[in-house]
């Protein structure tokens, strides 16, 4: 939560607002914790603890994720839920901020336990979340079948079917097409914008991806669709580079991976240290893994021109200085993986309507939004000379409190 005020504190000051102010955004307007006793498959029973946070709902209902990790407190939900907030205000979809999160390792726990643990979050939550109110997705742990049961929990309760409250579900329950690539695309749109901004023609560009989970995988692919020589990719496993100058074979690599879980021992590629591929000849690196991979002891060695963030917090500060210091370009987070909650933002307008997109609409008006925000970040950062992570945030922050000003503060 402390990096996140720091943030927040930082686009205050760019934009000359007063202390109450950032007062107003520094806390979450609503938080609930709560006991979710578990009877497990044994017989026994187990008390876990989950929280919903809203951070801000002056644009919109609350939006953001629901995690299932061992990790998970109040503070970093409370984080999580901020970032959400200036997320939806930077891609200007109707919403503000939420998250939450149970302390559990699903990989400890049967399917039915799991269901269990997500239906009974869901009634304890169910006060505070509605299509109206506030909309949970799948974020770590979590997946289209959690979404599945946390809306027939909420639509039992509600005692009619209500598909508007979470999304990210089965297309057969009112899932949107397009959702599930819907981050990678937009990671790959910002990507090939950002490229072009440097002078780089895609089609004479190399990249490198960490991580070929949900975000990654689709990134390499669509990427190598669009004429980039993906030269490195990596898992938890290890990593895989092309041989000579080309770009590796994506559409072979996942049929590799599809068949042995991990991009290593690809026939079609040479071995290579993961924390390598952070630091390889390219123009363009992606970390699509998890946070924290580009600190303070590695920045220095990036060769790539442009870093776009397809994972959530990838750069430390540290990193983010020394990038800046040698002219590496960072696309930062809140921009670049930010076409879920785009998509997501659609799943709900079609719920509502009971009307279903086709998956060309669907990626038309995604591709849309990504590039049109990306071009307003840039300006941004060029009127007020900072970063984009800065340009990023402040946007969002002014969109944020032009609305409480707009509303006006009740009583
Ligand atoms: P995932 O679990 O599907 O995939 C993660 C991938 O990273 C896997 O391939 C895993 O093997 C790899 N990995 C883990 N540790 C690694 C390491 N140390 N080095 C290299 N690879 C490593 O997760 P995901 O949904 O793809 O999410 C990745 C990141 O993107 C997270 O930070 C997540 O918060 C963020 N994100 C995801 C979405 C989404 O729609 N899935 C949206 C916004 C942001």
């Amino acid at each position: 939560m402390a990096d996140a005020r720091a943030q927040l504190a930082a686009a205050v000051k760019l934009l000359g607002y007063d202390r109450g102010t950032y007062e107003l955004l520094a806390v979450p307007r609503r938080e609930v914790t709560v006991s979710i006793p578990l009877r497990r498959d044994d017989g026994t029973v187990e008390v876990l603890t989950g929280h919903r946070v809203q951070h801000n709902y002056s644009r919109g209902p609350g939006k953001g994720g629901v995690r299932f990790s061992p990790s998970v407190d109040l503070d970093e939900v409370r984080a999580l839920a901020m970032w959400m907030t200036w997320k939806c205000a930077l891609l200007d979809v109707p919403y503000g901020g939420a998250k939450g999160g149970v302390r559990i390792d699903p990989r400890r726990y049967s399917a039915a336990e799991l269901e269990r643990v997500t239906r009974r979050f869901t009634s304890e939550i169910s006060p505070l979340i509605g299509p109206a109110q506030d909309i949970p997705a799948p974020d770590v742990g979590t997946d289209e079948q959690t979404m599945a049961w946390m809306m027939d929990t909420y639509s039992v309760g509600a005692g009619h079917t209500v598909l508007g409250v979470v999304t990210g579900k089965p297309i057969s329950l009112g899932g949107s097409l397009g959702r599930a690539s819907a981050t990678s695309r937009g990671v790959v749109h910002v990507a090939l914008a950002a490229l072009r901004h440097l002078g780089l023609d895609p089609a004479r560009s190399t990249a490198a991806v960490q991580g070929f989970g949900k975000v990654g995988r689709g990134t390499a692919r669509f990427l190598a669709e669009a004429g980039v020589a993906v030269r490195a990719v990596s898992d938890q496993y290890g990593a895989v580079e092309a041989l000579g100058g080309s770009g590796l074979d994506v559409v072979a690599l996942e049929a590799h991976v599809d068949a042995t879980g991990s991009v290593t021992g690809f026939p079609g590629g040479v071995p290579l240290d993961g924390p390598e591929l952070l630091t390889a000849d390219v123009d363009l690196l992606v970390p699509a893994a998890v946070e924290g991979v580009l600190h303070e002891g590695n920045a220095g060695e990036v060769r790539a021109r442009l870093v776009v963030e397809g994972a959530n917090g990838p750069t430390t500060a540290a990193a983010d200085a020394l990038l800046a210091q040698r002219g590496v370009l960072v696309v930062p987070d809140i921009l670049a993986n930010a076409g879920g909650v785009i998509v997501s933002y659609f799943e709900w307008v079609q719920a509502n309507q009971a009307y279903w997109w086709s998956e060309d609409e669907v990626e038309a008006r995604l591709a849309d939004r990504m590039t049109s925000a990306w071009q307003q970040v840039l300006a941004q950062s060029q009127r007020h000379g900072v970063d984009l992570r800065a340009a990023a945030t402040s946007l969002a922050v002014q969109r944020v409190a032009q609305a409480h000003t707009q509303r006006g503060l009740y009583p």
